[in-house]
């Protein structure tokens, strides 16, 4: 491919409502393009690299003997009456009519459908195990899209679903798919974790997430350094990290353990009964010097688990406590709990914190709370008075970083991860309620053991990009990157020779099948060098006049320091 002819489109700037790094950069790389909330138009860039995952994808389920097809993305509603989803699944489901007024649903995903297939096709034991699986465009009507494609409304899933015997049978295919998951996530070149996850009134241990280990990770993960055992927040029943650098909740606590406070300490503090839920709020102290000005200030974190509302804390028990405590303001919060200003959301946290004051409250009147997040703020509450009940961690247990590994070997940490793929052994819940069976070998009708797979193709790119980049931009992994090699002639539009050089090194990059851009766009090196920084090729070769008056061409890989000088005749050896 020639830049001249590709379409390349960079910006300096990432638009302001880009949070997180890797939703900036692709932005910035011209990958993809917002449409509406979480609806994206994927770029020329950036479709290069979800071929690319998609290919990988595909290699390895099919590797794995699953068998692909393509089922609609518009799907009639009555499949999903028959498994009560239609009704049972909230607004997250898309339901739109059609000219007849029939009910149809756009796919989040894809069970009725395959077991619809299924239950006319398996007919027999002995055309079991089968699994099918594609790569489709799903809608869910998320409630906060965001973070770029990583939680679009609309996006692109590789959903699986396998088909079996009996419990033993998928077993095996589950243990087949999270083999091929691992293949998949390693030739990705991620750096991930698979942790157990809550299998729902299925129940059984057979349900794993894939997650891409990311400080920005919208998902907490509990594991031990020292064994294999790790689970996803909810399933490790775990929580109540506070995470606090500094000695901040001591103070709150009996337990003078460092950074440790739990629920029950809290709430015994504040004299608060404990039950299900966990309140929190962020206060600070400022110390004050003789001339009444701020030497020192220090954030606390107070969690307070109990069905109370938190209109129960009355300002006098807080000054009860150690007195001059305010609300702390959003920056404050931020610095000390380490998070990228408007993103509030402390290690072992699911949620993010939820009780935030914007400003100082002298006068304990009209203050800001709520999420630390644009429009999701409670305005004008008054503490002490009637401060609205914010919506907080629904179901907030009590594991903390340092306890014990359930397994008993080691103790536990925790880490923030992004979920791409999860495994999922979904047992007759989809065969039970749309009749799918097949014969046995005594001709007797039994329900099929089911199993689902998604890998979310889209999210991909957000996780791999939030794991490598620099402060140029995103470095791809090789596997993944939109182009592997740019040649970047330097005034190929006045010199012959370099245009000779360059256009010679490209085409035999291509003979060998190697993804090369060729850049003749005539840009200045440093506006040319910056853009394929930024895009994250992940090598690159310059060829300049100077050079080939020495027979060299510089080659530098993206996370190289230095160019290396290599004789043109030795470049394609060393990129095959
Ligand atoms: P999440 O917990 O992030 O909402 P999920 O558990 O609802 O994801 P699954 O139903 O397990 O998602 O779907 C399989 C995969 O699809 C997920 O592991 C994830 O990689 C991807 N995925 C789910 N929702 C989105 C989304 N809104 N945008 C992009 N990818 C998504
Ligand atoms: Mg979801
Ligand atoms: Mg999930
Ligand atoms: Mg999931």
């Amino acid at each position: 491919m020639k830049a001249s002819q590709f379409f390349v489109s960079t910006l300096k700037e990432a638009p302001a409502d880009a949070e997180i790094v890797s939703h900036k950069l692709m932005m910035r790389a011209g990958m993809i393009k917002r449409l509406g909330a979480g609806i994206y138009n994927y770029m020329p860039m950036g479709l290069r690299v979800i071929r690319k995952v998609e290919h990988i994808i595909r290699t390895e389920m099919n590797r794995a003997g699953a068998v692909e097809l393509l089922m609609p993305v518009v799907q009639p509603a009555e499949l999903w009456q028959e498994t009560g989803r239609f009704d049972k699944m909230g607004p997250e489901l898309l339901r739109v009519k059609d000219r007849h007024g029939r009910d149809f649903i756009i796919q989040p995903t894809s069970e009725e459908v395959i077991t619809d297939i299924a239950r006319q096709e398996l007919r027999s034991y002995k055309q079991l195990p089968k699994n099918f699986y594609h790569i489709q465009t799903k809608f869910r009507d998320e409630r906060r899209p965001r973070f770029g494609i990583m939680r679009g409304r609309e996006f692109t899933m590789k959903d699986a679903y396998s088909f079996d015997r009996d419990k033993d049978a998928a077993g095996r295919s589950y243990d087949n798919m999270y083999a091929a998951y691992c293949r998949i996530f390693d030739r990705l070149g991620l750096q991930y974790r698979a942790v157990a996850a809550d299998t729902g009134a299925i129940g059984g241990d057979r349900s794993h997430e894939f997650q891409v280990i990311a400080e920005t990770g919208e998902d907490a993960i509990i594991y031990c350094p020292t064994s294999d055992y790790a689970a996803n927040i909810e399933l490790a029943e775990a929580l109540l990290l506070i995470a606090t650098r500094g000695a901040a909740t001591q103070a709150l606590t009996k337990t003078p353990t460092p950074g440790k406070a739990t629920c029950a300490d809290v709430a015994e503090l504040l004299q608060l009964p404990l039950t299900q839920t966990v309140k929190s709020l962020v206060l600070a102290t400022d110390e004050l010097n003789e001339h009444g000005e701020v030497v020192k200030t220090q954030v606390w974190l107070l969690l307070v688990r109990g069905d109370h509302d938190l209109n129960e804390v009355k300002a006098g028990k807080l000054e009860g406590l150690k007195g001059g405590f305010r609300f702390a303001t959003a920056a404050e919060i931020d610095a000390h709990f380490g998070c990228k200003p408007g993103y509030l959301g402390p290690i072992g946290l699911k949620q993010p914190v939820k009780v935030i004051a914007d400003r100082t409250v002298a006068n304990m009147a009209d203050f800001v709370c709520g999420a630390n997040e644009a429009d999701f703020h409670f305005t004008g509450a008054n503490w002490g008075r009637d401060l609205p009940e914010p919506d907080l961690v629904a179901d907030i247990r009590n594991v903390v970083e340092g306890d014990p590994s359930p397994d008993g070997k080691g103790v536990l940490a925790i880490q923030r991860g992004i979920e791409v793929g999860h495994v999922f052994y979904l047992g007759t819940k989809y065969s039970a309620a749309m009749n799918a069976t097949y014969l046995d070998e005594n001709g007797k009708p039994q329900l099929m053991e089911m199993g689902c797979y998604g890998i979310g193709v889209t999210r991909i790119l957000g996780a791999a990009i939030e794991q490598n980049h620099d402060e140029r931009g995103i470095v791809w992994p090789d596997s993944i990157a939109p182009f592997t090699v740019v040649v970047c002639p330097i005034g190929m539009d006045r010199n012959e020779e370099v245009k000779a050089a360059a256009t010679k090194l490209y085409e035999e990059l291509l003979d060998l099948g190697i993804d090369v851009l060729l850049d003749d766009r005539g840009e200045r090196p440093g506006a040319m060098f910056a853009d394929w920084e930024l895009v994250g090729v992940p090598h690159r070769v310059v060829i300049s006049d100077r050079g080939l008056k020495e027979g060299q061409v510089e080659v530098q890989g993206r996370r190289d320091a230095a160019a290396t000088k290599l004789a043109l005749a030795d470049v394609v050896a060393h990129l095959k």
